[in-house]
């Protein structure tokens, strides 16, 4: 008998509470009950996003949300700039193509943060209206530096800042007002600890100007039409009534915690990560290592997948393998939601097994022990 354990960079665990509440009777949408959790739901996103603008509910995966940001605020033709620095970065590219946008890529090494320079000589030419960046590129664990890509757009009317924070927001800080995020993106299934199902979307003043003029197709993602409804806590269509549920649990839940704990947790989860594999004489992947999931790189000669495939199929614990330029490379372990101290000693633990299985020459014990030094700091 194995316990199931997920350690992926999405979907991540659901809280016990929150399962709980989505359990429920399904209640109707339109409804006092249900405008009063919309109501609440709609203040617990505010505090979140650090915003005052509203922020929008999507049903659809993240990349729903991402697709809203172009289609709202953009024309065909219009030409942006993208960070492509892994999976994420490229789906940015993709998306913008699909709809007539034409993007010059920075095209940043796998495992590299962007230099804001780059960016800071592009938008100099006056020729683009939008840059699109991850504050979390999940596929290498790299955090790129989000406050200082938004303060080269922040004093300029013509430029749109666009964050995909999908496995960033609600592990760490992005204060999207303060430091002049245009549009800050989020999903339900990461740091928010719901099930996959629900995105999330806020403009600024600024994006929503950009609105006014955007011609590009849009009908279910009409972020205009969705502004006006949640205002009054309603939407246009059916919203997930369950995970809206669920998300006022996750919402009130991270409250309690509060913000500076709440980055400070997975602050801590990241560190004992990041010092439990160095122990075992494992490299961290990201030059720019972000706190809500750990890229570890696997020595030459050794595949990343087996250790995947180890843990999947002798502890039914399921981590994230590489993708494309890093499949077979590295191994991925999330720490963004519903994770505590305790669960970094199980999956390093777990790591050490399939190590020592594979052969690799270490102490066992060593990575559970440099865990074990991080997590003493707060104990
Ligand atoms: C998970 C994720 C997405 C969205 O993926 P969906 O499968 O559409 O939810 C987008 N960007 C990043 C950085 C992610 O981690």
């Amino acid at each position: 008998m194995n316990k199931y354990r997920l350690f992926a960079p999405g979907p991540t665990p659901v809280a016990d509470e929150i399962a709980l509440e989505m359990a429920g009777p399904i209640i109707h949408h339109r409804t006092k009950e249900f405008e009063k959790i919309v109501a609440e739901v709609r203040d617990g996103l505010k505090w979140l996003f650090q915003t005052k603008q509203e922020v929008m509910l999507l049903a659809s995966s993240g990349t729903g949300a991402m697709e809203s940001a172009i289609i709202n605020t953009l024309n065909a033709g219009d030409q942006v700039i993208v960070v492509d620095g892994g999976k994420f970065g490229e789906r940015w590219w993709k998306l913008a193509q699909a709809h007539g946008i034409k993007p010059e890529i920075i095209k940043v090494p796998w495992g590299e943060a962007v230099d804001p320079k780059e960016i800071e000589t592009r938008l100099q030419t006056g020729k683009y209206r939008a840059v699109f960046v991850q504050a979390s590129e999940s596929s290498t664990g790299v955090y790129h530096p989000i406050r200082e890509i938004a303060a080269l757009t922040k004093g300029r009317e013509d430029v749109l800042c666009v964050v995909d924070a999908i496995s960033a927001l609600g592990a760490v800080n992005l204060p999207m007002d303060e430091w002049g995020i245009d549009m800050l993106i989020a999903g339900s299934q990461k740091a928010l600890s719901l099930p996959p199902g629900l995105a999330f979307i806020a403009l600024s003043s600024k994006a929503w100007k950009f609105a006014e003029s955007s011609k590009l197709p849009k009908f279910y993602f009409d972020l205009k039409r969705e502004l006006k409804n949640i205002q009054t806590n309603q939407s246009a269509f059916t919203p997930a009534i369950s995970l809206v549920i669920g998300l006022r649990k996750a919402l009130e839940m991270m409250r309690e915690e509060g913000l500076e704990q709440l980055f400070a947790r997975h602050d801590r989860l990241a560190r004992a990560t990041r010092e439990g594999m160095k122990a075992l004489g494992l490299k961290i992947y990201a030059k720019v290592p972000v706190n809500s999931l750990t890229a570890v790189q696997v020595p030459e000669g050794m595949d990343a997948q087996k250790i995947y495939k180890i843990l999947q199929d002798k502890f039914n614990m399921t981590i994230a393998g590489g993708q494309d330029a890093a499949k077979g490379k590295i191994f991925r372990i999330a720490h963004l939601g519903w994770f505590d101290d305790l669960d970094m000693v199980t999956v390093v633990g777990a790591v050490e097994l399939a190590l020592a299985e594979l052969g690799h020459k270490f102490e066992l014990g060593s990575g559970v022990g440099a865990v074990l030094k991080v997590l003493r700091e707060k104990h």
